[in-house]
């Protein structure tokens, strides 16, 4: 079994669509697991919506998905986020929004839990400080977590050598590891719509579930045409611009 793991695909098809093809390719789309912020930012949410339907996703949601739909407010967004969430919400139909609506916080079975922030505080809280990864591995029950919403691929390990009980690392293109036994770890698979570390080519993640591994994969994507939708549908300057410097 081969598992395909995105996150923050913000209404991005291009994006979303490299990515596919680059795990199918590689046999990896036995399922697909999404983290959450399925839409907001990007210019294609009805579309990027049914493409992770076809391929049957297992989904929870985001910041930007419960903004599109006001199950939560944009106060805390800021301006051009709330405005890319406003324009979001005009563009979803009942279907969609009922969709995005029932998305669950959170999903936890025997071996992995996914969560778009923290188990803290699921829909909000970055895991970038080892204080927030402390207090999320304190609530997290499966050796395993799947977490979104930084848009920066990383690995977290938990350990008592460490002094914070855990150490994070970044994660590079074609980086691999292995699930063990005796360990819990928190794996951020990047962004695939946004990605902000610097790298503009699409985040994902591939788990392997005979090797018990995990890798990490960038993916070229065509930034241009995503770019040229956003201005034709208005939205605002700074997000079209940001795509193309992966910031
Ligand atoms: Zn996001």
């Amino acid at each position: 079994m081969r598992i395909t793991i995105v996150s923050d695909v913000h209404s991005n098809l291009a994006a979303l669509e490299a990515v596919l093809r680059h795990a199918g390719e590689a046999g990896a789309l036995d399922g697909v697991w999404c983290l959450g912020d399925i839409v907001g930012y990007g210019p294609q949410p009805r579309q990027v919506l049914a493409r992770l339907a076809d391929v049957g996703a297992r989904a929870v949601g985001g910041n930007h998905d419960f903004a599109a739909v006001g199950k939560i407010s944009t106060d805390d967004f800021n301006p051009d986020a709330a405005t890319a969430a406003e324009w979001t919400a005009r563009q979803l139909g009942p279907d969609e929004r009922a969709r995005v609506e029932s998305l669950p916080e959170v999903i936890e079975d025997d071996t992995f839990t996914m969560v778009h922030g923290t188990l803290r505080s699921p829909v909000w809280e970055y895991l970038y400080s080892y204080e927030a990864a402390a207090a999320h591995l304190e609530r997290q029950k499966s050796p395993f977590g799947l977490v979104g919403h930084t848009h920066v691929p990383m690995l977290v390990v938990e350990g008592q050598e460490f002094p914070n009980g855990c150490e994070m690392y970044y994660l590079e293109d074609g980086r691999s590891f292995e699930l063990p036994a005796e360990r819990r770890l928190v794996v951020n698979p990047g962004g695939v719509g946004q990605p902000r570390d610097g790298d503009p080519r699409a985040s994902y993640a591939v788990y392997d579930g005979e090797a018990a591994m995990i890798t990490l994969h960038r993916v070229e994507y065509d930034i241009a045409a995503t770019q040229r939708l956003m201005e034709e549908a208005g939205l605002p300057r700074w997000l079209i611009d940001r795509l193309a410097i992966g910031r």
